[in-house]
Order: structure tokens, then sequence, then C-alpha cells
């Protein structure tokens, strides 16, 4: 290393303990890039690769980014999945002896960006830990931007760790060790882009110090069972080497249990779109785009986690439902609630910048005007809720209305210290408001009046020379100046004034007086910039203090406004109130049910509404049959959704709803209608069979669409039968079954919870019409040809399908006589299940005429036959057959 020149040596050392981040190394107004990082870096940012002596023969690969754009730079290198580690020079480089001291001053990383630009408004952006202990997994969670920090304990079991981290959706994930993530490997890079790092507590620290720094930061760290404390303390303890700064607004770790929430495993939500399309991934279409109609940023991120964890609390639901009802039946107020939020800002992340030390004073004045918008929506909140009849209900919501916390202290302080549209640099002045700082009020006057006294000064001297075209001017190289034409300078009075410069027709002059007075301006001015910093410094530690409040007011607000989104679009599109049943009553009756989004994008004609009616009593299972395009999908998916709504806190779309709140919904869906999920693999959705059939409870929603899709018609039938006879015995739980088998009809003699019911069509002329009713019974035929004609296949295609079609199901008739025959009792399970029908299926019997054909062809001898015999006796077939 001897042979570098001593700032590539300090660039080394230093880059030594960043071996997986790009290093921006400053050098004056530009953040340099060195060896193979500038390689990498060239090609990853299209930036021109230059090189720079550094002691060596060869030169050293360099490149480079103005440091006032290097935001854009660093959020592409983010954007692609890599870290950032920036270097700044921490002494004055005209103290420096020798070159400049450096030093890492923070790392970015994708899970740690603060920077508005590389965020989402609507979306959290979360960094998640992992760490095992014995058959358990602690999951810590952090979002830096807003200051939440969550933990959970999870069973070590890959699903259930899947379904977690698809719950946060984690640009990063940190781990000790990559095994760590071993299971969940594959799925992992195929849900999300999430970089992994590895990551281990400094050695300064050893078993359990961790534990002591989590004790000691989070106000709740000491109460953190063991397992917490690890996941926590490995997460903060990455954080803060990143970082490298106090993380004030990381200061309570909110710890759930899973169980608090109803599971929805990745697929499900995929499924059901519920913050997505299947399709191309966008919000538009999804329940989220429909239920959003929030205010504010927080409020938006808010609705997503509400829509990714409903509850599962009884009480909790209907805290939330009343809120709604409130805001339902008080449409005016909900009106003006509007109004006020919207003048709120981000206040989450405005306290996220205040802790980290990077807000500046429009930030605080953000943060000042939001506040003072919360007196007003309590006392809106707390007026209205008079009117509230059942006492229970307004005393609740009052009581949640007078828990806000106002921060009026910290707004009166914001007031009283800034002004209200400041510059955006903290470094220029021009922040804080007159009369807050006695010293700054002086230096600022002594700067004015400096300044009032030149600009008076032009006046003065042009009387007193009588030169009338006398002007006073500034420069930046020889500050104020007065100006004298060169016509005039006989009359320049030559003991008072001092040439100082001489222009073309001009001549430029000073006093000892007006430089006297320039230097108390520029020496009040570089004083009271200087002083304004440190107070806006002050300022805005005084305000970190507090970030905890404002932190949980934020949270408040985003709930109310997400309170408001439910009422605004239940009542938009007549949702009604779900009445919310015990998880034991295990009962759904849902009077003419819709599905809200297919609903709301349906133009002409309007959606036909239908019942669902599910409990553990007679209608345990419901199976489905119905030819395409008639609404099975749909009407499967809506009922998911309507208890999905009701658990979020949400009305729901029907005119009636009796709902038991459910622990898990699985969806399933025959790999054929996921071609563009892109996993239409049979054993995807076998795979999904076992999950399913693991982990439902009796409490659980199953809906499994075009069952056993993906294979050959018997194995699919086989397997239909068996997943449904297992949930129908076994796992007890209600579900909705479609299946384009409708041979699977006769499970209803055979499973007394079962029933068949099918979607309605009617044929008229040839012509069939979905009325996407849903009725009792099972389909008759499935209509596929039918869908071919009507989507345009040629007709000699269709016509050879309806002949083939009578074949087959002349076919069938002979299969279903002969399983009649062979009905038989099986132990199945391990369980005996009354008459299981195996299914069978025999070849077509041939024709009675071609039997003598046979026969012969049987009796032939072939090994003792001469070829010409051999063509004999063929040409004796052929004549036998016709
Ligand atoms: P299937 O699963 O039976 O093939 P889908 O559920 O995919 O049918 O429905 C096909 C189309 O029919 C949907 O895209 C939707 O536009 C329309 N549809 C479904 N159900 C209804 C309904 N109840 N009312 C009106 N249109 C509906
Ligand atoms: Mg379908």
């Amino acid at each position: 290393m001897a042979k570098y020149t001593p700032m590539i040596q300090q660039y080394l050392s230093i880059k030594k303990n960043y071996p997986d981040a790009f290093l921006f190394f400053r050098l004056g107004d530009f953040y340099e890039l060195f060896f193979e990082d500038a390689i990498q870096a060239a090609r990853e940012l299209e930036i021109t690769l230059t090189g720079r002596e550094g002691g060596t023969e060869e030169r050293i690969p360099m490149c480079g980014v103005p440091h006032h754009s290097a935001e854009s730079y660093i959020s592409q290198l983010i954007n692609k999945g890599y870290k950032v580690a920036i270097c700044e020079q921490v002494e004055d480089p005209k103290e420096a002896k020798g070159v400049v001291k450096r030093e890492v001053v923070r790392v970015i990383t994708p899970g740690t960006v603060m920077e508005g630009k590389m965020l989402e408004d609507k979306k959290n952006n979360f960094i998640v830990a992992v760490v095992r202990e014995g058959e358990s997994l602690g999951v810590a969670s952090c979002d830096v931007t807003t200051g939440e920090f969550y933990a959970t304990i999870l069973d070590d079991e890959p699903s259930t760790l899947l379904n977690e981290l698809s719950y946060y959706h984690p640009s990063e994930i940190v781990v000790e060790k990559e095994e760590v993530l071993q299971k969940i490997k594959g799925d992992l890079q195929q849900q999300f882009s999430a970089v992994i790092t590895l990551f281990t507590l400094l050695n300064g620290e050893g078993e359990g110090d961790g534990d002591i720094s989590v004790e000691q930061h989070f106000q709740n760290g000491q109460a953190l069972s063991a397992i917490h404390k690890k996941s926590v303390a490995l997460l903060f303890g990455y954080l803060k080497e990143t970082q490298k700064r106090s993380l004030e607004h990381l200061k309570r770790v909110d710890v759930y249990e899973s169980r608090q929430y109803m599971i929805l495993d990745a697929f499900s939500r995929r499924n059901l779109e519920l913050t997505e399309t299947v399709r191309d991934h966008r919000k538009k279409g999804s329940l989220l785009w429909l239920l959003d109609r929030t205010s504010t940023a927080m409020g938006g991120r808010l609705l997503r986690k509400w829509i990714e964890k409903p509850l599962i609390r009884r009480d909790w639901i209907e805290e939330r439902l009343q809120a709604v009802s409130f805001l339902i039946e008080q449409w005016m107020a909900r009106d003006e609630l509007k109004d006020l939020l919207q003048q709120i800002y981000d206040l989450e992340r405005l306290a996220g910048r205040v802790a980290y030390g990077n807000a500046n004073a429009r930030d605080l004045v953000q943060l000042k005007r939001s506040l003072s918008v919360i007196p007003a929506i309590k006392n809106l909140l707390l007026t209205h809720s008079e009117t509230i009849s059942e006492e229970a209900a307004r005393n609740q919501i009052q009581r949640i209305v007078s828990e806000i916390d106002e921060c009026s202290d910290v707004k009166e302080m914001l007031e009283t210290a800034l002004v209200d549209d400041p510059p955006f640099s903290v470094r220029e002045g021009g922040m804080i408001r007159s009369g807050f700082h006695e010293h700054l009020d002086k230096l600022l006057e002594a700067s004015r009046s400096g300044k009032k006294w030149i600009s008076e000064l032009e006046q003065r001297e042009r009387a007193l020379t009588g030169i009338k075209s006398l002007k006073v001017g500034y420069n930046k190289v020889f500050g104020y100046y007065i100006e004298i034409t060169r016509a005039n300078l006989g009359a320049v009075p030559e003991d008072r004034f001092i040439r100082k410069q001489t222009l073309a027709n001009a001549e430029r002059f000073v006093t000892p007086e007006l430089k006297e007075k320039e230097a108390l301006i520029m020496e009040a001015e570089e004083k009271s910039v200087e002083l304004e910093y440190q107070l806006f410094v002050e300022l805005r530690d005084k305000v970190a203090s507090q970030i905890q409040r404002i932190q949980k007011l934020a949270h408040q607000v985003a709930r109310w406004d997400v309170l408001q989104a439910f009422a605004s679009v239940s009542q938009e599109n007549g949702y009604v109130k779900p009445t919310i049943l015990d998880m034991e009553e295990n009962r759904f009756d849902i009077e003419e049910a819709r599905h809200p989004v297919v609903e709301s994008v349906l133009e002409e004609e309007s959606f036909v509404p239908n019942d669902i009616c599910l409990n553990h009593k007679d209608n345990q299972i419901l199976l489905i049959t119905g030819p395409n395009m008639a609404g099975k999908s749909t009407y499967m998916r809506q009922v998911a959704l309507t208890v999905i709504m009701a658990q979020i806190g949400c009305y729901v779309p029907a005119r009636r709803a009796d709902l038991s709140v459910v622990d898990r919904i699985f969806t399933r869906i025959g790999a054929a209608d996921d071609l563009a999920g892109g996993q239409s693999t049979f054993m995807v959705e076998m795979n999904d069979i076992k999950l399913t059939t693991v982990q439902a409870t009796r409490h659980s929603l199953i809906i499994v669409d075009e069952l056993g899709r993906g294979t050959s018609t018997t194995d699919g039938m086989a397997i239909a039968q068996a997943v449904i006879e297992y949930i129908h015995d076994r796992i007890g739980c209600v579900a909705l079954v479609s299946t384009h088998y409708h041979e699977l009809a006769s499970l209803e003699n055979h499973l007394p919870r079962l029933k068949n019911v099918s979607m309605a069509v009617t044929e008229e002329e040839e012509e069939v019409i979905f009325l996407r009713r849903l009725q009792e019974g099972a389909a008759s035929k499935s209509y596929g040809i039918y869908c071919a004609q009507i989507a345009g296949v040629p007709g000699p295609i269709v016509q050879r399908a309806q002949s083939l079609l009578q074949v087959f199901e002349k076919q069938q008739q002979e299969i279903a006589v002969a399983q009649d025959q062979t009905a038989v009792q099986l132990d199945i399970f391990g369980e005996t299940v009354q008459s299981v029908q195996p299914m069978k299926v025999t070849e077509p019997a041939p024709p009675k005429s071609h039997e003598k054909v046979i026969k012969k062809l049987r009796e032939i001898d072939l090994i003792h036959m001469t070829p010409l015999e051999a063509m004999n006796t063929l040409d004796q077939l052929k004549k036998m057959l016709d």
C-alpha cells in the first residue's frame, strides 16, 4: 500500500470496512469512486470512467458525480439493490495538516433510505431482521422513515416466515447467517426484490451486549422477551452501524403475535388482488385502489397495512365499524374532516427527518402547520359525536378522540421560533422570527441599519458633491463603492474619497465610513447566519425530544383518515355494516353479495348480486359448477373480499351480512387459471393444496378455484374428490370449491354438508345467456364449445368438437353405470367414509362386427408365416371388415 499517495491510502483503509458498498469519497465538490467501484459505477450509472495518478505506474480507475446532484445517482444505485457509503471530509480543508480527515457518515441501503426521491408516499419501506432461536424465529421490522418498529415470534416453518415477510414486502433483510433463509430462498427471489444483508453485531459487543443496548435505547426494551430482543438487537445494531446517528425516533418496539391478525399467505393476497392486480401488478383494480380515499400519505400507508392484516379480535373490528358508522351518519363532519386532513403533511416522515437531523426549516414549518390543524379535528369529532344515540358507542368514540395529544407546546415552540416561509437552506439565515432571540435581533438590526445607511448614502453624497449621476453599488470583489462618471471626476472630494477601481468611463471610490459600515454589515450577517443555524439546530433537537408524541399523533390522524375513507366508499357504493359473529359460530350469511371491484368497473351492465350461506351444520362446502365465464371465480372471490372488508372494519358490498370471524383465508387457483402469474405447474397447485390442508383450522375459509385442473382428467378428478373429502371430514371449515368436472356433483350424495350450486345460464336459439345467478344444483354441461364459438374458433373445429362431445358423453354414461356397481366402502384418512366412489374410466367396447377380426388376429402364428401368407391374411382380414 505504501506505493500509493496518502489520499489513496486513506481511501483504501476506509474502503476496507465497506466491501459491499459503493464508497462515495468526497473530494471538494465531487464524490469520487475509485478502483473496482469506479468501473462498476460507471457502467451502472452510465457516466464516464476516467483515471487518476495515485502513486503507482498505472492510473487508478476513477469516476465521480457532483455532490449537489448525488442524490439521483445514489437513488439509481439503491434501486438496483446496491448500497452506498457516504464518506465526507470531516475537517476544514484550510486547517488540515496533510490529507483532510474523512469518515463514512452514513451507509445508505435499500432498507434505510431516508431521501424523499427514493420513496413512495403511500408505501412503507421496511427493513426486516430474522434470527433463529431453537424452534422459533424472531422477526423484527422497521421503517426508518416513519419510525415504526415491530417484533414478533414465528414457528420456524418456511411458509409462516414467507407469509410474514410478504406482509412487509421488505426491501432489505438482515440475517446473521444466510442459512436462516435457506428454506425460503427460491420463493424469496421470486416474490420480493429484497437485498439480503449478512450482519453480525460488532466484536466489541460480546454475547448479549446487543440486548443491553436494546434495553437502554427502547422504552420497552426491558420488557421484551429474549427472542424479541435478539431480533431487535440485530436490526437496531445494523441501523446504528449504517446510519451512524442516535435514531431517537425509534423508541418503541411494537410487539405483536401473528395470531392477532387474520393470516393471508402471499398467494392468497395476490390472488384476491388486495393491493395490486395479478395481471399487471398495478394498484388500479385492486381492493386497495377501491378503498383508497385517504387524504394523507400516512392514511394511505395505514390502509395498506390494514388490508394486509385484517383483525381477528371482534372488539377491535367493532370499534372500527362504530367509527365508520359515525362518519357515515355525520357526512357533513366527514367532508370537513377530509378538508382538514388535506392540510396535514406527512407527519411520520417529517418526524423521521427531524430525528435524523436532516429536516430543514421548511419541514418544521410543515410540521407546525400540520399540528395547528389538530385542535379543529378534535373539536369537530367531539362536537359531532354528541349526536350518537347509543351511549356506549358515543363514549368510546369520545374517549378515543379526547386521547389525541395536540402537541400544542411543540406547535407554539415552532410558531414563535420560525418565520412562515423560510428558505430551503439552513445555512443562509432567514429562518428565525424576529423577537425570538435578542442577540440575533441586534445583529439583524445592525445589518439592516447599515444597509439603510448605505441606501441613503447616495442621496447624501449627491447633495454634498453636487454630482447628480453619483451611484452607490456593490460587487462581490470590492464590496460597496461609489461610482462617478468620468465627466464628473473634477467634483470628487479627494480628501474623503479613496480611488478603488477604474473603468472605461467611470471611477469607483470608497470612503472610510463606507468601509466601516460594510465591515459591520458583513460581520453582523455572518454572525447572524451562524446564530440562526445554531438556534435552528437547537429547535430541531427540542422537537426531536418530542418525537414519540408526534409519531403517536401521526398514527391517530392516519387512523381517522382511513376510517373516513371507509365511510366515503361505503356510502357511495351502498355497502352495509356487517354483523360480526363469534368465530365459534362459524356462520356466514350474506344477502345479495357483490364483488366490490368488478361492480365498480362494470359500466353498462349492472352487477348481479348473489346470496351466500355457509355454516358447519349443512352448508359447509359449496361445490360450484357452471360453464366458463359464468361468474364462478367472481362469486368465490367476492365472498373472500367481503370477509376481509368486514375484518378490516369496513362496510361490505351486500344488503345484509352476518359474518363469523375467520382466522385465515386460503385461496387456491387451478394452475390453468394462473398462467399470468407464470407459475402454472401442477406441482405448485399440489404444494398449495398441501399447505392449505396442513394449516387450515375449523375457523378458516378455503377457496379453491378450478380444483385439479393442472393434470389429466382422471388424476385431476381423483385429487379433487380426495381434497374435498378431506376438507369435509377432517378440517371441517367452510369452503367454496369450483370445478369444471361436473361429474363431481355426485359427491353431494355422500357428503352430507356439501351442497351443489351452479351459475345459471339459459339457451336461446344457439345462444347461451349468462344469468350470473347462483342456483341450487349442479350444472348439467359445461358449454366450453359454445365459448370456443363466440371466441371465433373456426367453424370446422367447433363442429368436430360437437360431434366428439357426443361420443364422449355417451362413454361417460356407460362409466356412470359401471360405477354404481362398484361403489365401495373405503377407509380413507384412517376413518371410514360412507360410499366413496372411485373414479373408473373404461375403454369403449368395440362393435360386434369386429369381434371376428379380433379372434382371427389372435389366432395368427406370425413366426411360422411367409411374407406372402401374411399379405394374404391381411387381405382376408380387410375383407372381413368390409
Ligand atoms: P368463471 O370463473 O365462471 O369462468 P368469471 O368469474 O371469471 O367466470 O366471470 C367472467 C366475467 O363475468 C367476469 O369478468 C365479470 O365481468 C362477469 N361477471 C361475473 N360475475 C358477475 C355478476 N355477478 N354480475 C355481472 N357480471 C359478472
Ligand atoms: Mg374462473
